[in-house]
Parts: structure tokens; sequence; C-alpha cells
């Protein structure tokens, strides 16, 4: 289990994380009806670098209006909100890196099943920044779950109740002694894991799952895709076959929490010889390097307080 901060912020105010409760009876805890996202800070002697905070807030957002909860904006405004973050990180005084994961919550109480003109709630807590995936290794398994279609709940939208859909598919995969799911949609194409995109290298090109593939668009993803354009690496988003990962040069995982996990086998398919490939590397280094330099527009310093 990860070590959780003692304070979180929960609407505008820091209390103790014990204080910060939602009722039984909210929308958010009878339909899963919240949007969140989570981002990562490097921990330095003086401050926390957190990376792309913008492109969090907006996601925060766009999922929120893309499931018709109005209103969140309120929550986001830029300089309220890194100045909160600030009090949470002068509150917790962390002496690692940290994942600070943000909601926001439904919380109007027996409204029924509407998303509309619902009492909103905003709360952030932190958390050790614990990698949810082995950085080389690992072992996926192709769930017997399918992504749950942008039709139904669109994945692109990063909404509490969605993860059911993760959580099937990843115990599964725990269950049959793998690391992680690997998603198909719908149209039997490659999709992601439970909370990571993926990506291949084949013949120097790296390709990874369109946007149309019933992904989250992850933010890591797309720091992929630009870190891989700086190092002359040619990108492609295209729907991807789950045999071409199978005879892939290099495959790997990326996300926030993932940052970037070498994958070495697929249904029992062994890649790359069962070690990290040249690519795969060299982005991981991109993105570890991006993400602790002070001089880069991702990166957002904020004091230890
Ligand atoms: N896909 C899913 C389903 C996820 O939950 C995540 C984690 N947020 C990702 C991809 C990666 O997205 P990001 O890089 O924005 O963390």
């Amino acid at each position: 289990m990860a070590t959780l901060g003692q304070y979180v912020l929960y609407n505008n105010e820091i209390l103790p994380a014990a204080e910060a409760q939602l009722s039984v009876a909210s929308s958010a805890v009878l339909y899963g009806l919240s949007v969140y996202s989570v981002f990562f800070a490097k921990h330095k002697p003086e401050s926390m670098l957190a990376f792309r905070i913008p492109e969090h807030l907006t996601r925060l957002i766009q999922s929120a209006r893309m499931i018709g909860l109005n209103g969140a904006e309120q929550f986001v405004e830029d300089k309220t909100f890194t100045e909160q973050i600030e009090k949470l990180i002068a509150a917790n005084k962390p002496t690692t890196d940290q994942f600070f994961r943000l909601t926001v919550h439904a919380t109007e109480l027996v409204p029924g099943v509407k998303t509309a003109d619902l009492e909103l709630s905003f709360s952030v807590f932190m958390y050790e920044a614990e990698p949810i995936l082995p950085a080389d290794g690992v072992r996926l398994k192709t769930s017997l779950w399918r992504r749950t279609a942008d039709s139904a709940i669109p994945a692109r939208a990063k909404v509490n109740g969605a993860y059911v859909n993760s959580a099937l598919a990843k115990q599964d995969a725990l269950d049959a002694g793998f690391d992680d799911c690997l998603f198909l949609n719908h149209n039997g194409y490659v999709s992601e894991l439970s909370a990571a995109n993926v990506f291949m290298v084949k013949r120097g090109e790296l390709i990874t799952p369109d946007c149309a593939s019933d992904i989250l668009e992850g933010i890591t993803r797309r720091s992929i895709l630009e870190l891989a354009a700086q190092h002359n690496i040619p990108v492609v988003e295209r729907k991807v076959a789950l045999t071409e990962l199978y005879t892939a040069d290099e495959v790997f995982a990326c996300g926030t929490s993932a940052f970037v996990a070498a994958i070495s086998e697929v249904d029992g398919r062994i890649i790359n010889g069962n070690t990290t490939g040249p690519i795969t590397t060299t982005l991981r280094n991109a993105l570890t390097h991006a993400q602790q330099d002070t001089e880069n527009a991702w990166v957002h310093t904020l004091p230890l307080g």
C-alpha cells in the first residue's frame, strides 16, 4: 500500500485525511460519478518538480465536460490551484517523490442517475510515487475483458466508475500470474493496459494505438511522442493488431504511475529476448530527464515550504 500524505485538500481547505469524507448517499459513491487525474512530482532538497500540471487540469475539466458534470472549472483556476498544492506540500512535508491525485466528485445526495447540475466537491491527496509496474521485464496477458467502448463510457474521460473495467482485467492478469493486462477493444485491436498506454517498436518506427482505439489519451503518451520526435524517432499512431505486438522488436508501457515500463512478454511470447530495447531505454531516459529539468516548460517548481 502506498504511503498516503497525512493532509488532503478538500474544497479549498487543508484537512487531516480522515476528515475529508464523502457521504454513502452521494453520486460519487453510488455510481462512481467522479473524474480524476494523477500527476507526478520529483522530490528535490528544496522543492518539488511537478510534471505537466496544466495538461492534467485540462484533462480533468474535459473529463467532467464529456460526461456532463458542469461547474468543475471553479476548482482549477491556475494560480489558486498551484497555491493550494503548495499549501498541501507544506502541510505534508514529503521526503520522497510523490503522486498527486486530483478528483472532482459529484457529492449530491441521491439525485438519481443524472450528471448535470449536481453539487461537486474537489479533493487532492498525495502519496509516495511507487511505480505500479516493474521498470523492466513486465509480463502481460491479453484480457478476456474488453476495453469499455467509447460509445459506452469513454476511456478518453477519466471517470472513476469506469475503472471497474481496469480492475477486472488487472485482477484477471494477476490471478493468472502476470503483471498486468493488455486490453483489446471491441473491434479486436490493441487498446492499452489497465492504467498505462502501450507502444511498440518495429523496424525503427515507434507505433502506438491511435486515439480512436478506446484509449485514455495519456499525458505521458503525448510526452513520449514529443520526446521521440525530438530524438528523430519516427512515430505512428494507428490501429494495432495483437499479433503485431507478438512480433514487435520492443514493447513498452507508459503512464504517470508506470513511467516507462519495458514489456518482456505478451501472452507467453517473449519480446526482444527478454531484454529492454534501445529505443525503450532512450525514451525512458528522455522522460526521466524531462521530469527533472527545471528549464523545461513541462516542469513547475513548487517550494517545499
Ligand atoms: N490509460 C489508463 C487507463 C490510465 O488510467 C492511465 C493513467 N492515468 C494512462 C493510460 C496513462 O495516462 P497518463 O500518462 O496521463 O498518466
